[in-house]
């Protein structure tokens, strides 16, 4: 069996990481220039920033032993049981399932896991056809590891994967990271900010990170996103505005930088872990399940583990 695995994001990595340790060959393409996706990490003014997912949690017992592995590795740390929440009511605590961060990002955690795999990156692939083929290509299995309407855009109308994934819409997010000269905010892990017209949550990403960087990432609500779509820097003034409202921030920026996710999260949840077709086209990803981290985990694992299954079965 060979199977392409288009996607590199937590959910195409955990697939094909499954399908290596049960000896099937596995390609996986992505058309960025590094693993991890939505688990995005980026180097601003020298250092890195969660500009993706802001934090994970970990329900699963599986999930659970993927992350102590990279405890042990230095990679991730549990950050904060309690979020803050902001809102017109005055503030209030969101208490929960710890929140795990990564000191070096989250992306670093998709590239411990993606390590041994062949990962072709700066591969965009245009076309998934019947047979099945991968932009002309054939292969016996291709999994699509990304969001609904990335994936209908790739996909064959005559597919069944085509028609679970078409209409599905999903939720816009601007991230905005702004840098400042010192701390100026008080103690907040992060906020989820109810209700707001321009900001539903916001970050410190010194303390999520654990170097107490006074850097700050607010997430836009998802009319803001739509409105500054062409556009994501248009959105960093009344991101501004609106944590100097909120956090009482009232020094002016060293530096800023708008990240838009046409993508976040879908609208609707689904209630089983993937899409495998008769035609040998997959579908996985935190859109199969309830969007988080370890949705994207499960989804991932739990395909690759049932196409290992048939390849020891056939
Ligand atoms: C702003 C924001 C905040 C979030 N906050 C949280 C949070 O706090 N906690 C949490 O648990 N989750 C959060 N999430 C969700 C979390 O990031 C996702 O659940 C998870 O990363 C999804 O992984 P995935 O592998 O399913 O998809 P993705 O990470 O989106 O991976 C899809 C991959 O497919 C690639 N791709 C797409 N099209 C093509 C193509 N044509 N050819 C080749 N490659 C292609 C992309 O480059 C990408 O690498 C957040 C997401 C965003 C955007």
């Amino acid at each position: 069996m060979s199977v392409v695995v288009v996607g590199a994001g937590l959910a195409g990595i955990a697939c094909a990481a499954e399908l290596v340790a049960a000896g099937v060959a596995v390609r996986v393409l992505d058309r960025a220039d590094h693993v991890g996706g939505r688990m995005a990490t980026r180097t601003v003014d020298g250092r890195a920033v969660d500009t993706g997912a802001a934090y994970f949690t970990v329900r699963d017992p599986e999930f659970a032993e993927i992350v102590a592995r990279w405890r042990t590795a230095g990679l991730a740390r549990p950050w904060t049981p309690e979020l803050a929440v902001l809102s017109g009511d005055g503030p209030g605590r969101s208490p929960g399932p710890m929140r795990w961060s990564a000191p070096q990002g989250l992306r670093s955690l998709v590239e411990h896991l993606a390590v041994g795999l062949s990962v072709e990156l700066n591969r965009e692939v245009c076309r998934v056809g019947p047979g099945p083929t991968v932009d002309g290509e054939s292969t016996d299995t291709v999994v699509l590891a990304m969001p609904d309407p990335q994936a209908v855009r790739l996909l064959h109308p005559s597919l069944r994967a085509y028609e679970a994934a078409a209409g599905r819409s999903w939720r816009p997010v601007v991230a905005v990271a702004a840098g400042f000269e010192t701390r100026s905010w008080g103690e907040l892990p992060a906020a989820f900010v109810n209700d707001h017209p321009v900001v539903s949550m916001v970050a410190d990403d010194g303390a999520r990170r654990g170097d107490a960087a006074p850097v700050l990432v607010a997430h836009t609500t998802s009319e803001v996103a739509r409105k500054y779509d062409a556009d994501p820097d248009g959105a960093i003034p009344e991101v501004l505005d609106a944590l100097s409202q909120l956090l009482d921030v009232r020094d002016e920026p060293v530096w800023t930088r708008a990240y838009r996710w046409r993508y976040a999260a879908p609208e609707a949840d689904r209630d089983v872990p993937f899409l495998l077709g008769r035609d040998g086209v997959a579908l996985a990803g935190d859109g199969w399940g309830s969007s988080r981290i370890e949705t994207a985990w499960r989804s991932g694992t739990l395909l690759g583990r049932e196409l290992a299954r048939r390849h020891r079965a056939s």
